[in-house]
């Protein structure tokens, strides 16, 4: 077993002694999603102020909106969400490459086959280059999108993980 492995059975048996949560219902009970970055200094609950049961958490590279859909439009339709919440930030890994690095990347580490499937793929790994034009263009999509009604609230913040604090951009 891996040492990762092992962490989470102990980390499991730690939580699961204690947890008293069990009886929580399948909606988020404050309607509302948060969709934010992968990177590994974001604590959501924490830095968000989010309850267990309270709102969906969306995590892909960059807190795309385009990445997230197929998960906001399951939050919004199935499961009763009512507000987005995005949230960039700052010293994101997708402000340090382009597509063609990327390509470049995966051809040189993972050869021709994996280069020529990501061509026919057409992926777009919807690297940014401005952290504030990212947040606006990614709410604007949202606000765009058919599939977000405009009942929807939508916000777009910046978490500075320099110092822990989320500010508002739009
Ligand atoms: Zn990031």
């Amino acid at each position: 077993m891996s040492a990762i492995q092992k962490n989470i059975e102990t980390a499991s048996e730690n939580y699961s002694a204690s947890f008293t949560k069990g009886h929580l219902a399948l909606p988020p009970a404050k309607k509302y999603l948060v969709l934010t970055c992968m990177d590994a200094r974001i604590d959501p609950a924490q830095a968000f102020g989010i309850e267990l049961g309270d709102a969906h958490v969306i995590r892909n590279a960059g807190a795309s909106a385009r990445d997230g859909l197929r998960s906001i439009v399951i939050s919004e339709q199935l499961l009763g969400t009512q507000e987005i919440v995005l949230v960039k930030h700052t010293g994101c890994g997708m402000l340090t490459f382009t597509n063609d690095d990327a390509y470049g990347l995966v051809e040189k580490n993972l050869g021709s086959d994996a280069a020529a499937e990501l061509k026919s793929r057409n992926l777009d790994f919807l690297p940014f280059s401005d952290l504030e034009r990212a947040v606006n263009e990614d709410v604007e999509y949202l606000r765009d999108t058919k599939l977000v009604p405009d009942s929807v609230t939508i916000s777009g913040w910046i978490y500075e993980v320099e110092t822990g604090r989320t500010r508002r951009v739009v």
